[in-house]
């Protein structure tokens, strides 16, 4: 009995540790499982958090060259601080090869030139689109279109071959600056080597109904795609959309092209003659002159500058040999009435016929904000004149390519690779 329970006692002793063995070994194995799958478990977290990381820096190295390629457009287009601000915009990005692009920039922002020759400005009308009725049989005025007209090929092919030249849009105000006494004072350029700066001008900038029949745009439009875009009666009297029977779309589409013909966005001057209405809208009319509004908004969001070209754009006591105080008053009110209301105020008046009026006549517009007259001359500078500046413009059209061809060649471009064979012969 004893030896009995003896053997039970080791027995059962031999089970206990058996068992606690088993458990024990089991346990054992249970943590040893469960550490090699959180093992595994870790490696493939790790494994995980590497890809996140590999997909997340390879995002951001998208984010990167988005960034310098849209700050090198910047760059082009003589934004540089911008430039410099967009590259520093996002610090998460903000590594060793973009602080790289940064230094590009400053360096090349210390090797421009501060900008000491000549200041040109260019002027045109509204381009002739259809030759065939500018100079047809039936056109109003053939020999005057002839002279003083530009043709849009002509215009077009001017753009790259002014580029190549250097010269790029600037405004008025990135050359002169003017106090709160009104007195005028140059101001420091500072551009790329081999560019200067080009001021350009539109004049009337409006269509009479003889002239939509004459291969000129009817009015300008705001398009589906928001922007500025003349409309224009076609040979076959249809009316079309063209973004090539303007200056403006012409300009707004080349710049987009070629930012560095624009400093710092800048266009040219859209020269406004109440009489001929705005844009080809009826400045007395509400519905017109709203829509006028509208589009001027719309291009000065684009560049473009609107100013003074007189109300009447008249000769008489207005402007010419004979103009009289009185008349040159009458016509800057009705301009100030009917036609500010739409394109906002502006220190510049072109000359209606390039007039350089003289005396009180001259110091009536600087006393009444315009401190930049504009009149026509092809060899002269601006002169500052007591708190204004005359600035000479020379109008780039059939007249002058023809009467001035070695001088136009010599400071814009090659007239042959110009001048639109359409016209007819120059007398
Ligand atoms: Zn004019």
């Amino acid at each position: 009995m004893r030896k009995k329970t003896k053997r039970i006692k080791r027995s059962v002793a031999w089970m206990i540790a058996l068992s606690l063995l088993v458990i024990t070994t089991s346990v054992g194995g249970f943590f040893f499982i469960m550490s090699e799958l959180e093992r595994n478990n870790n490696n493939n977290n790790n494994n995980n958090n590497n890809q996140a990381e590999i997909e997340k820096e390879k995002a951001r190295e998208v984010k990167r060259v988005e960034l310098i390629n849209e700050a090198n457009i910047l760059v082009s287009g003589y934004y540089y601080q911008e430039a410099i601000d967009l590259l520093k915009s996002n610090s998460d990005i903000y590594n060793d090869k973009m602080k790289n692009e940064v230094k590009k920039i400053e360096d090349f922002v210390a090797e421009l030139k501060l900008y000491t020759g000549r200041t040109e400005q260019v002027f045109f009308h509204s381009l002739i689109v259809y030759p065939e009725l500018a100079f047809g049989p039936n056109s109003s005025q053939a020999q005057g279109y002839n002279y003083w007209m530009t043709t849009e090929l002509e215009f077009q092919r001017m753009l790259p071959l002014l580029m190549e030249r250097g010269y790029v849009l600037v405004r008025i105000s990135d050359l002169y600056e003017v106090d709160a006494q009104g007195n005028v004072s140059g101001k420091e350029l500072y551009l790329p080597d081999g560019k200067r700066p080009l001021l350009m001008s539109v004049d009337n900038v409006g269509y009479p109904e003889v002239r939509k029949k004459e291969g000129f745009a009817s009015r300008l439009i705001i398009d589906a795609n928001n922007e500025v875009t003349a409309v224009i009666r076609n040979p076959q009297g249809v009316e079309i959309e063209s973004r090539t029977a303007e200056v403006f779309p012409i300009v707004d589409d080349f710049v987009k092209e070629h930012p560095e013909f624009s400093y710092r966005g800048a266009k040219g001057m859209l020269g406004i003659t109440g009489s001929w209405g705005v844009m080809g809208y009826d400045p007395k009319i509400a519905s017109e002159a709203a829509t006028a509004k509208e589009i001027a908004d719309r291009l000065k969001e684009l560049g473009w500058e609107f100013v003074s070209h007189s109300y009447t754009h008249a000769d008489g006591k207005y402007f010419s040999e004979d103009s009289t105080l009185e008349g040159v008053k009458e016509d800057t009110e009705l301009f100030k009435k009917w036609i500010v209301p739409i394109i906002g105020d502006s220190n510049v008046f072109i000359a209606p016929f390039g007039i350089t009026l003289k005396g009180e006549l001259y110091q009536y517009f600087i006393d009444e904000g315009y401190t930049f007259y504009l009149n026509v001359d092809r060899r002269s500078q601006p002169k500052i004149i007591g708190k204004s500046v005359l600035m000479p413009r020379i109008n780039l059209d059939g007249f002058v390519m023809n009467k001035d061809k070695a001088y136009i060649t010599e400071h814009f471009f090659d007239v042959d690779k110009v001048y639109d064979s359409r016209r007819p012969v120059f007398q």
